[in-house]
């Protein structure tokens, strides 16, 4: 099979180019996720990933990451603090332990077992934008939890030459969330599924929306049934706004009122859309890896 990456947004540029690597060497769909992803966690500029991200509303960082391969096993970490890695613990979880999830001061406690180090994750740039926040919000505890300043996970799919299928996603969360909130990326049929099957698919933006509707399993139910990559996404945005006609979305205005999704399929067909503009998604085929705007939905 001819090896592909999907990631979401403009970093997903940089953390395909470290997943097609594996790939091209005929590595591992599994182990291209895990490298790829890891880039957009080292880098401060990312300011939703790892180190570097926003903090919670408390002005601490706390991160969420989950993992799956083509055996159909999982791992996750949630509300983990202190390590730069989240990815490698998530996939540790899967590999070492009979479960797929630790949380907070367990998953950190389990993460320095095995070697991973302590870190302080709050940069100086990411720490003085959460003071200007906090300054702004004085006085308007209200809007706290509400409003959620940016989202750009990092949720990454990979076939390899073998044909198997991968996902990873790792995130920081939305910025200034309510301490100890945790969004869709963990969440396996949220945030990642992979079914190797079928297909995997990612989901980024308000995790909320993305967890109401348990965005990624349902996409890879509908290529179950047939849709192509691209009619599942656009299916999972249609079910969204369908809550939203229903009254049932909280907060359903504004550019927060956002959420995207990538897909593929067994056949390396692919596909990608959200909610509203802005949502670029990152695809590498045959060595060729360019951004490209997903469709959308709203605000023509
Ligand atoms: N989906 C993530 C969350 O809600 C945020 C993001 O996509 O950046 O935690």
């Amino acid at each position: 099979m001819e090896p592909i990456v999907i990631s979401t947004w403009k970093h997903g540029l940089a953390a395909n180019e470290a997943a097609w690597k594996v790939l091209a060497r005929g590595g591992k769909s599994l182990d291209a996720v895990e490298e790829g992803v890891k880039v957009s966690e080292a880098d401060p500029n990312v300011i939703n990933v790892g180190y570097g991200g926003l903090p919670d509303a408390t002005g601490k960082v706390t991160l969420d990451a989950s993992i799956m391969g083509p055996d159909g096993l999982a791992g996750s970490v949630v509300f983990l603090e202190h390590i730069k890695h989240p990815i490698s613990v998530a996939r540790l979880v899967m590999e070492k332990t009979e479960h797929v999830m630790l949380a907070g001061e367990g998953a950190l406690a389990f993460a320095l077992e095995n070697g991973f180090q302590k870190e302080d994750l709050l940069t100086p740039r990411s720490r003085e934008r959460w003071l200007r926040w906090r300054e702004d919000m004085e006085g308007d505890e209200d809007r706290l939890g509400i409003l959620m300043e940016s989202h750009d996970t990092i949720g990454m799919l990979a076939m390899d030459k073998k044909g198997d299928l991968a996902g990873a996603c790792t995130t920081s969360g939305v910025a200034y969330k309510v301490r100890g909130r945790v969004g869709d990326t963990p969440i396996i049929g949220a945030g990642l599924f992979v079914d190797n099957e079928v297909g995997a698919a990612a989901g980024t933006g308000r995790g909320e929306l993305i967890l109401q509707i348990c965005g990624s399993f349902f996409i890879v139910e509908k290529m179950r049934e047939g849709a192509s990559p691209q009619a599942a996404c656009e299916a999972a945005v249609h079910r969204i706004l369908k809550l939203r006609e229903k009254g049932q979305i909280k907060n359903p205005e504004g550019p927060t009122f956002q959420a995207g999704f990538v897909a593929v399929n067994k056949k390396g067909e692919y596909g990608a859309a959200s909610i509203q503009k802005g949502f670029p998604h990152a695809l590498c085929v045959n060595g060729k890896n360019d951004l490209i705007e997903s469709k959308y939905f709203l605000n023509d």
